[in-house]
C-alpha cells in the first residue's frame, strides 16, 4: 500500500472491493495527519474491516435507532408505519410530499420503496421484462452506498430528487412525448446521481490528492464516480443482462450523460443552451436527442429544487447542506488546509449561503424551466415558494446581522457541491 513517493496508495478500493465503495475521504486524511507517511501503516485487513463496518452500520436498523426495541410491538408498529407510507405513496406526485416523513415511515428505505412504486406506476418492470429480485438487489445496493452519515448527500436526498424528477416527468409539456426508456433512465439517474458521495466537494478531493481526483483527471470527479459506481452496480446485479448488449451499453452511456449534467460547474453551459432553444422555439421532443437534453435539464432542476419546496422542507435541506459544508471546513481547519468558500461556519451563515445559491444558481434555471412549461401549475407553485423562501432568508439574514458582506459571486457557488 505504499508508493515510492511516500503516499499511501488509496487503491484499496480497486483491490479489495468494487471501486464504488472506495470514496471514503477520511482514509486519505490520515495521510495528511501523520508526520512521517511511512509510519502510517494500513494492512489490507484493517481497511477491509473498516469498510465492512461502514456497510454494517448502513444495514443495521437497530444501530440507526429506527426500530423500537420492544420486540412485541415491532411488527405492529412496522405495519402501521408501512400503512402510512403506502398512503403517502398514493400522493407521490404532489409537490409538498414530505420525504423526511416518508423515510422514517419506511425505516430508512425511502429510495428503494419509492423507486419500486414508480416502476410499477409506469409499468417499467413489465415493459423491460425486469427481474424483481435483480431490481431489488440493484436498488438496495444503490441505497446502501449512499453515506447515511452525510447530513445532505445521503439516500434521502436521492429519494427527494427522484420524487421531484417524477413530478417533472409528469409535466404536460413532457409527459406525452417521453418513451418508457426515457422515463426509466430519468428515474434511474435521479436515484443514483450522487451515489457514494463522500460528503466533501471536488476541490477538496483535488487538494487532498484523493485517488478519485487523479482517476478522473480533476474533471467532474464526483459525478464520474457516481456514474461509474452505478454502472458497476448495474453489472453486478445483472439488472440489464437480459437486454441486447448494444441496448444496455446505450443505457449506461445515457445514464452517464444525465448524471454528469448534474455537475454544477457546467451550469452555465446548460443554461445557455436551454435559453437558446426556448428563444428559438426549436425544441422538438419527437427527437430523441432533444428529449435527452430535457431529461438533463429536468434532472438538474430536481437536484437543486430544495428552495422551490414549501418552507418547512426547504429550510431542513438548507440546514443540512450547510452542515455538510461546515464539516468540510472543520476538516480543512484541522488539517491546516485553506478553508473552502462557503465552508466557514463563522463567516458563512446559512441565510447568506442560501440567498447566494438562490440568486445565482436556482432562479436563473427555474425561470427558464417556468418558460418551458408554459408555465404549468407546478411551475407557478415552485416559483411562489422560491420567492417566499428567498424573502424569508433575507429577513433571517437581516435579523442575524452578524456579517456585513455576503459572498455573492457565482464563482464561489459553482465551486461548491450543492447538487
Ligand atoms: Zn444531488
Amino acid at each position: 500500500f505504499h508508493l515510492a513517493d511516500g503516499r499511501v496508495s488509496t487503491g484499496h478500493a480497486g483491490v479489495l472491493l468494487a471501486e464504488r465503495r472506495g470514496s471514503y475521504p477520511l482514509i486519505d486524511l490520515c495521510i495528511l495527519k501523520s508526520k512521517s507517511p511511512l509510519s502510517f501503516k494500513y494492512n489490507s485487513r484493517k481497511v477491509k474491516r473498516l469498510l465492512s463496518f461502514q456497510r454494517y452500520c448502513h444495514n443495521s436498523r437497530l444501530l440507526r435507532g429506527l426500530v423500537p426495541h420492544t420486540p412485541g410491538s415491532l411488527h405492529l408498529l412496522d405495519d402501521d408505519y408501512l400503512g402510512q407510507a403506502a398512503h403517502m405513496l398514493s400522493k407521490v406526485g404532489t409537490w409538498n410530499f414530505d420525504i423526511f416523513l416518508f423515510d422514517r415511515l419506511t425505516n430508512g428505505n425511502s429510495l428503494v420503496t419509492l423507486m419500486c412504486h414508480l416502476f410499477n406506476v409506469y409499468g417499467l418492470i413489465h415493459h423491460f421484462q425486469l427481474d424483481m429480485v435483480k431490481l431489488h438487489r440493484f436498488l438496495g445496493m444503490v441505497q446502501d452506498d449512499y453515506h447515511s452519515q452525510n447530513p445532505y448527500h445521503n439516500a434521502v436526498h436521492a429519494a427527494d430528487v427522484t420524487q421531484a424528477m417524477y413530478c417533472y416527468l409528469k409535466e404536460p409539456k413532457l409527459a406525452e412525448q417521453l418513451s418508457p426508456a426515457d422515463v426509466f433512465l430519468g428515474l434511474m439517474a435521479a436515484a443514483a446521481h450522487d451515489v457514494d458521495h463522500p460528503g466533501v466537494n471536488q476541490p477538496f478531493l483535488i487538494k487532498t490528492r484523493h485517488h478519485l481526483a487523479s482517476l478522473y483527471q480533476n474533471t467532474s470527479v464526483l459525478e464520474s464516480h457516481h456514474w461509474r459506481s452505478t454502472v458497476g452496480m448495474l453489472r453486478e446485479s445483472g439488472l440489464l443482462s437480459h437486454l441486447p448488449p448494444d441496448m444496455s451499453q446505450d443505457m449506461e452511456q445515457q445514464l452517464g450523460s444525465l448524471i454528469l449534467a448534474t455537475d454544477i460547474s457546467r451550469q452555465n453551459e446548460f443554461l445557455l443552451t436551454f435559453r437558446e432553444h426556448l428563444d428559438n422555439q426549436d425544441l422538438d421532443l419527437q427527437l430523441a436527442s432533444h428529449r435527452h437534453f430535457m431529461l438533463q435539464i429536468a434532472l438538474k432542476c430536481a437536484d437543486i429544487c430544495n428552495p422551490c419546496r414549501v418552507w418547512e422542507l426547504s429550510r431542513q435541506w438548507s440546514e443540512r447542506v450547510c452542515e455538510e459544508f461546515y464539516r468540510q471546513g472543520d476538516m480543512e481547519r484541522k488539517f491546516d488546509l485553506e478553508i473552502s468558500p462557503l465552508c466557514n461556519q463563522q463567516a458563512d451563515s446559512v441565510p447568506t449561503i442560501q440567498i447566494g445559491f438562490i440568486s445565482y444558481i436556482v432562479e436563473p434555471l427555474f425561470e427558464e424551466w417556468h418558460r418551458f412549461t408554459d408555465p404549468s401549475l407546478l411551475s407557478q407553485t415552485m416559483m411562489g415558494h422560491l420567492h417566499k423562501n428567498k424573502a424569508r432568508w433575507s429577513l433571517l439574514r437581516y435579523a442575524h446581522n452578524s456579517e456585513p458582506q455576503a459572498h455573492s459571486q457565482t464563482e464561489l457557488l459553482t465551486q461548491s457541491s450543492f447538487s
